[in-house]
């Protein structure tokens, strides 16, 4: 059995249309489940998921209480998704279903993550640029290999998503724990696809943090470079005290310094505040970890293994129990 697991952030639009094309393919290949996950829409996507489930048993569905992210979406998926083997997609069919059967062949032939690649066509050339840029110095601070175009349409076999599930961190940066859990893997590549209804939930700003939240999920690099860069800054001051120090032995003491000062005290004051902002940013990453909170909250659900979690009171009389 496979599990197509579908985050879904109001894509009442596309939902229909991902529906229809998905089961066309499935229905070919293997029995199956589509695990529906709605992160807290505010649109009918929750309506039309309920629907669907009626019509179609193959439907399962899951609705946040509020919006919690892709990542959450896609950890509950993988959290109740029963299948041998799970595939992650979007809602907005930018994930060709097409794909699908040789991603299932590949698993067979022992694969345990199935990747698809997309290429940049059509996005816009600043995103590119910055995109290849950021992927080239990622790779070099970070310990685990990050690919641009790889994003979260996989497939997973059930020891890939049970390993992903054992890494329970509240900090979730999927792209990251992809590569970090290893196993065999195989690439398909595919064509970009433009999104035909609803809009992209990424802005700019959203990109630059999700940037920086690679950076700092997945080690400690950015402290280690705050040692060598205050080590170097420590140096150069030595050897400047000890020129200015030998030039007043030599021509003694000359008052006007202005310059130097000022421009010493504004530098330190920089290179101070960004590593400041790089220890504050892990702390801030301590604090969230230590806090134990879930990382979403069921209000809704077919799924019977998910029904203790949409209704909070049920837990706690079996906890009595
Ligand atoms: N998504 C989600 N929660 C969010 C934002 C997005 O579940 O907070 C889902 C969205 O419904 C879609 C997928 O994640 O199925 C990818 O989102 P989007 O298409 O906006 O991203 P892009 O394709 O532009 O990277
Ligand atoms: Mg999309």
């Amino acid at each position: 059995m496979i599990s197509v697991i579908v985050p879904c952030y109001n894509e009442e639009k596309s939902i229909r249309n991902f529906h229809r094309e998905i089961t066309e393919v499935m229905k070919s290949q293997a029995t199956y489940e589509l695990v529906f996950v709605d992160d807290g829409s505010r649109d009918d996507t929750l309506k039309l998921l309920q629907e669907i489930s009626y019509k179609d048993e193959a439907v399962r569905y899951l609705s946040f209480s509020r919006n919690f992210g892709k990542e959450a979406a896609m950890l509950a998926g993988l959290t109740y998704a029963s299948g041998d083997a799970v595939i992650i997609m979007d809602a907005d069919l930018q994930h060709p279903p097409s794909l699908i059967p040789e991603m299932i062949q590949r698993y067979y032939d022992g694969y345990d993550q199935v990747i698809a690649k997309r290429n940049r066509k059509g996005d816009a050339l600043i995103r590119t640029g910055f995109s290849k840029l950021y992927y080239k110095l990622m790779n070099k601070m970070v310990d685990v290999k990050l690919v641009d175009g790889v994003g979260d349409f996989r497939l997973l076999s059930r020891r890939a998503v049970d390993a992903l599930l054992a890494m329970n961190e509240y900090n979730r940066f999927s792209k990251g724990l992809f590569s970090w859990i290893g196993f065999d893997e195989y690439v398909i590549e595919y064509e970009n696809v433009a999104r035909e209804e609803g809009a992209s939930k990424w802005s700019m700003p959203k990109l630059i943090n999700y940037g920086i939240d690679g950076i700092i999920s997945f080690n400690n690099k950015p402290l280690r470079l705050s040692i060598y860069f205050g080590l170097i800054i420590t140096l150069l001051d030595l050897l400047y005290i000890f020129i200015i120090f030998l030039r007043i032995l030599i021509y003694g003491v000359e008052v006007p310094g202005y310059f130097t000062i000022i421009a010493s005290v504004m530098l330190l004051g920089g290179i101070q505040l960004i590593f400041l902002g790089v220890i504050g940013e892990y702390i801030g990453r301590i604090y969230y970890e230590s806090k134990r909170r879930p990382h979403f909250i069921v209000k809704n659900t077919n799924i019977e293994s998910a029904e203790a979690a949409a209704n909070p009171v049920y837990i706690k009389q079996q906890s009595r129990v």
